[in-house]
């Protein structure tokens, strides 16, 4: 319900770009190029958790990408989820130029957020946003579907405030996929919104690989800003 109000609301609300808050539109033309531009760049955390497939980025996360990303994910602009998509879909692609791919239909397997989490938001934006990619990378002719397959096994900590190493010990063994979700040899790729410390991405990953499935690589729509320039 909440959805709904809000997709109404920025229907009839006068509103302005929520990149650099300029025009009087949900994203301006100038934002919405710089999205999805590309090149989309292979980012690194630092360190580099065990088990982190290789991860792309269409843009850094900063300035208007920032914006962007947080109006859709904290304010609700639903109608962000489009040209979000098509920012991740430059990053699926990039991550998705792996051999033994080809051909294969390409599991989008988004990183899960906390029930609490969605609740709170009233939506649940990584998923969103992977399903307006899908929709980005069929038009391309790239066989995907978006599989949420994965789940919270039990609950974790806020990650906000916790060090790379509390991190990882908090979210290790944190997920786990439905059972009978995927079969052996799923080709996945896993998403999320952002790249931080990339431990939950490594932890989604650990889970794939223990239910069969083969994660090739993860995509996600801003990655750290340093040193991207
Ligand atoms: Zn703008």
């Amino acid at each position: 319900m909440r959805g709904w109000w809000r997709e109404l609301g920025s229907l009839v609300l006068p509103t302005s770009c929520a990149g650099c808050g300029g025009a009087r539109t949900v994203l301006c033309a100038p934002c919405r190029g710089l999205l999805s531009a590309g090149p989309a760049r292979r980012v690194r955390p630092v360190p580099e958790p065990p088990g982190l497939p290789p991860v792309y980025a269409a843009v850094a996360y900063a300035d208007q990408a920032r914006a962007v990303l947080l109006a859709h994910k904290e304010r609700g602009v639903l109608s962000l989820a489009g040209p979000l998509g098509r920012a991740l879909a430059v990053s699926a692609r990039a991550a998705a130029a792996v051999p033994g791919v080809d051909g294969a239909v390409l599991s989008l397997v988004p990183v899960p957020s906390s029930r609490a989490a969605v609740a709170r938001r009233g939506h649940d934006p990584v998923r969103r946003i992977a399903l307006a990619a899908a929709g980005w990378l069929r038009r391309d002719g790239l066989p995907v579907r978006v599989r949420p397959v994965l789940r919270q096994r039990r609950r974790v900590a806020d990650q906000a405030g916790l060090t790379a190493g509390q991190r990882a010990a908090n979210l290790t063994g944190a997920l786990v996929v439905r059972p009978g979700a995927l079969l052996a040899g799923d080709v996945v790729l896993l998403v999320d919104d952002l790249l931080t410390t990339g431990v939950s991405l490594a932890e989604a990953a650990r889970a794939v690989r223990s239910s069969g499935g083969r994660p090739v690589g993860a995509a996600v729509v801003a990655g750290p800003p340093i040193g991207w320039t």
